[in-house]
Parts: C-alpha cells; structure tokens; sequence
C-alpha cells in the first residue's frame, strides 16, 4: 500500500518535470513566432489580422450605443489578478476580448451617441494605425525617428500657419530650423495647456544677473528675487480642469489659478478679468498667464479672444489660448472669426482626436514665438544634445509614438477644404437640434449654441404650462433636474442613444438656480437629422416610462 503511493507521488513528480519541461520548449517556440515578422497571406499575422478586421467591422456597424451590461456585473469580470502562466493562442483571446471587452465597449461612432467629444474616425486612420505600430518610431530623437522627426515638425507648421498665418519667409525659416518649436505634439489638450504654462513660467521668471531663473532655483527662490507676493493665472470659471493640473504642477497651487466669472452666454466676463488683472497687480501677485476659452468644454462657447489678447497685452503677460475643442474652426471660412483674436495668443492648445477625427493622443501646443519653447529645454548627454533635432529635448514627455503621421494624413486626406465641410455640417445640424428642441413642448434649450454644443432639458408634463410662462418655483426646477438626471442615467443604460449631462449655474427670474443640463456634442459626421430626432423621441420615450413607473427613486441612487 505504502510502496504504490510512492510510485504514485513519484510518477506525479515525473510528469511534472517533464510538462514543465515540455513547456520550456514549446513556451520558446511560441514566443519567438510572435516576432516573425510575416508578410505572406497564409501567415499567423495575416490569419490574425483578418479576425481582428471582422471584430472591428462587426464593433463598427452596431447603431447602439452600448450593451445593456450592468456595470457592477461588468467589473465582476474583472477581478483575476494572477498572471496566466503560459501562452495563450490569439484565437482564444480575441475571443475573449470580443465578449468581455469588445461587447461592453462604448461605440463612439454610433450616429446616435452625441454626448461626447469622442466620435467616428475616417477608415485611413485604421489602416494607418497598423502602419504606426509596424513601424514603431519614438520621436523622442532622431536615431529613433529620424524621417519622423521632420515630418512631424511639417505637419505642426501646417497647423500653425492656419492659426498664426504668418508670411512665407517666416515658415521658410523656422518650419525645419532645430532651434525653433512652432508647436509641440503631445498625448492630450491637457498635456498640451501643462507646456504652455510651464513655457510661460519659466519665459516670465527667467534667468537675471544672479539668478539661475525660476527653471533652476524654483517657484519660491524666484518670486524672492523678484520681489513677487505669488504667482496666479487667470481665466474664466469655465477653463477646462487641466488647468487645475497645470496650476498644482507649477507649483502655484489651485488656489493660485483665478476663476473669473462668466455673462449667460458661458464667456468670461471682461470688466471682472480687468478687475483681476488690476487686483493681482495691486496685491504684487506675478501673472504668469491670462486663459481664453475657445470652446468651453460644457457648452462650446467662445471667449471674446480679441478682448482678453488686449488686457493681456496692456498688463504685459502670457495669452494663452485653449482651443483643444473650438481651434478647428480655423478650417471654416464661416466661422472662423468666432476665434478673432487667436492669432495674437502666445500659445494655442488643439486637440486632434476631437475635432481633427484623429485618434485619441494627439494633443498640440502652437508657439506664436519660435524661441518660447527654450524655455523649458532640457538636454541628456547621452541622448539629448543642445544641438540636436531631438524632439524630446522640449517636451513634457519622453518617449512617444509617431502620431504625427495621423495628423500629417488627416490634413491631406481630408485637406482644409474636407475639414471645413465637417466643421460646417456640425454647426448646421447642431441648429437643426436647437430648431426642433424649441419647437417640441417636451424640451427646453438653455441657451443658444455657439457652435456644436447644445444644452437643454426635458420638462415632465406637469411643469409644461409654469416652464412656458417661466414661473417655475426652485423647487419645481429642483424636480426636474432630478427628473433629467435619472432620465439621462436610463438612456446611457438603455444602450441605444447617448446625450451627456451636466450642471449649469443660470439666472432664473432674477436668481442664480443649479440645472441639470443634458449636453448634446453633433461632432460624428455620420449623425443625420433622423438619428438626432431618433435621440430626442428616445428621450421623450424614455421619460413617458419613468413617469408611469415609481423606478425613479431606484435609479437615483445610482
Ligand atoms: C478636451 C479638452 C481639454 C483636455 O484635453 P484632453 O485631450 O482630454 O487632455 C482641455 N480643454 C478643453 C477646452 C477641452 O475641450
């Protein structure tokens, strides 16, 4: 008995060996096929890619917006945290991906999901991806990137020049010159409005007699020298959170980060930003940069650009400009003077994935001044030379991929011509939402869109009549607000539509009232008059069950 239990154990001790052994060998093997590179059609990677194009054309075509997964049950899915020992096929992954990830994924470019700023891409940008990754350039420096460092520099010129529009020779002289920056490429807007600070904290507390500069001695050492209270920057209360980034960063705290009011119509209000700009002044407080909003990230309104490039200029400080939504507009021969004034801002951030239909990561900073950027250069001896084409050596990040190449194409693929059709046809259908929401006694627009953003709510039958004659009491818009927040919480659940929601601060007879606002964003190209009717009656649908149901107060505590 004894004597067969350990033949047993050993024979268990045996086969282990040998499978872990097994397993060396075929782990080896199946790893180095993955770095084959492959350019026949029966290949491994030929086989892969035409199972991920199909998952990609199936995601693609679905009109919903999403699945209708409960998330607490999604997450559930989720909560494995031990590494899988050994390889496994792709087929059995991308099986896994489609069903657990792929399914549940939001379908951005659904013609009925307008809520958000991420929306449909034009096809190349797929293609080009693959392309991206092949090739797998890090523009850090050139002997990593060495045709993509130029060519990166190009299409930032190209963007530049539509924002800046200097002459010829300027761009002649500047566009491949290694000492010059006419925009930085980055992951995001955020990152992108991080540089433009930084570069005008460093340009405004530089380098004097003594003093090593604000670069070297830092934020406290600097305002010393300079004989300064501390430092602020100034924009309207309605400046992207970045900004709260950028301010904690610098090292001004948020609290250095002035929120200036805003008139009804989402612009910074100027008598107050003056009044600022003079109480920062009196108080000794250094103003590293005034912030214009071009396309507030709530409502797409526009801040008198002209206006604020004055104060800046009389006060003698930084403008900068955030235009990561609206700076497309620069494409529209219609609508291009809504951004007047952007050319004399000293940086301009624009966000690629929004507007551009790029894809997520490409963030850009503009510098009106091509030496701006030396501000914050920073060189490595063993990578990172003064004299250098090194991208890397004036940037906030390290490595990063060739996104250029999306952006490059995007302006010639689609061209200026292309881009101002999209631009133009956003605005148009936008009007078209606000024309038929004034029209539908169900729904109330809360203010004009300036561009492609479209506030409004929905009225519950029983406040109609008071919602018309605009006698509701503060406890009737309190109703509906929650009425609109579970309404707008059913509808992402629902999966076949999708309008974002936000909270607007709005004089209601002569008072300052909070509404839940639901956020219309008409950006994706593929969205039609029918779809945005087919998200209102959704709506409308939507709301009729909530009424008839007491889910109400279930769905609030959500
Ligand atoms: C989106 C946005 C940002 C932030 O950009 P990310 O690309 O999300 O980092 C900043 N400002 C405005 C006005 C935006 O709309």
């Amino acid at each position: 008995m004894a004597l067969s239990q350990q033949r047993q154990e050993k024979s268990k001790q045996n086969r282990l060996i040998e499978t872990e052994l097994t397993h060396h060998y075929l782990v080896a093997d199946k790893v180095m096929q993955l770095f084959q590179p492959s350019s026949s059609s029966a290949s491994t990677e030929a086989k892969m890619n035409v199972q991920t194009d199909n998952l990609v054309g199936d995601f693609l075509s679905s009109i919903n917006t999403n699945s209708d997964i409960n998330f607490n049950a999604l997450v559930e899915t989720f909560t494995d945290s031990e590494v899988p020992i050994y390889p496994a096929n792709f087929d059995s992954y991308l099986e896994y991906l489609a069903n657990n990830v792929v399914n549940h994924s939001i379908n951005t470019s659904s013609p009925r999901f307008i809520g958000h700023m991420t929306s449909a891409l034009p096809c190349f940008v797929r293609s080009l991806a693959k392309l991206m990754t092949a090739m797998n350039q890090n523009v850090v420096k050139i002997e990593t990137a060495k045709a993509f460092s130029p060519y990166e520099r190009q299409a930032l010129a190209m963007m530049h020049r539509l924002v800046y529009n200097f002459a010829d020779e300027f761009y002649t002289q500047h566009v491949q010159n290694n000492q010059s920056t006419l925009g930085i490429l980055v992951s995001g807007g955020t990152a992108a409005n991080i540089i433009a600070l930084w570069c005008a904290r460093n340009k405004s507390l530089y380098a004097k007699n003594s003093f090593a500069g604000v670069e070297k001695a830092g934020l406290a050492a600097a305002l010393d020298y300079y004989g300064y209270q501390g430092a602020v920057v100034i924009g309207s209360e309605l400046m992207h959170y970045s900004f709260d980034k950028a301010a904690d960063l610098l090292g001004i705290g948020t609290h250095g980060l002035i929120k200036i009011p805003t008139n009804g119509n989402n612009q910074v209000d100027l008598s107050a930003l003056r009044q600022a700009v003079a109480d920062c002044q009196s108080k000794n407080l250094h103003i590293i940069a005034i912030v214009g909003v071009a396309g507030t990230t709530d409502s797409g309104n526009i801040d008198s650009l002209l206006d604020i490039a004055d104060i800046a200029e009389a006060a003698n400080v930084h403008f900068h400009v955030d235009a990561a939504w609206g700076g497309p507009l620069i494409f529209s021969e219609q609508h291009r003077q809504k951004l007047a004034g952007i050319e004399r801002a000293d940086s301009v951030t624009i966000d690629g994935h929004k507007q551009l239909y790029l894809p997520m990561g490409i963030g850009m900073v503009f510098m009106r001044e091509p030496q701006l950027a030396s501000a914050i250069e920073k060189n490595a001896s063993y990578t990172m030379r003064k004299d250098s084409f090194d991208l890397g050596k004036r940037a906030l990040e390290g490595s990063r991929p060739g996104m250029a190449l999306f952006l490059h194409a995007g302006l010639h693929i689609i061209g200026l011509k292309g881009y101002e059709f999209l631009i133009d046809a956003g605005i148009e259908k936008t009007q078209y939402m606000a024309a038929r929401i004034n029209a539908m006694p169900e729904f109330e627009l809360l203010s004009e869109p300036d561009i492609n953003l479209l506030l409004y709510r929905y009225i519950p039958q029983s406040f109609r009549e008071l919602a018309v004659k605009k006698q509701l009491t503060e406890s009737d818009n309190q109703q509906i607000n929650i009425f609109n927040e579970c309404l707008q919480k059913a509808q992402r659940q629902a999966g076949r539509s999708f309008i974002s929601r936000t909270t607007k601060t709005i004089t209601y007879l002569d008072k300052e009232i909070s509404v839940t606002a639901l956020r219309a964003v008409i950006a994706n190209p593929l969205t039609t008059q029918d779809d945005i009717d087919a998200v209102l009656n959704d709506q409308i649908e939507i709301a009729l069950e909530l009424s008839s149901s007491d889910s109400l107060e279930v769905n609030q505590s959500q």
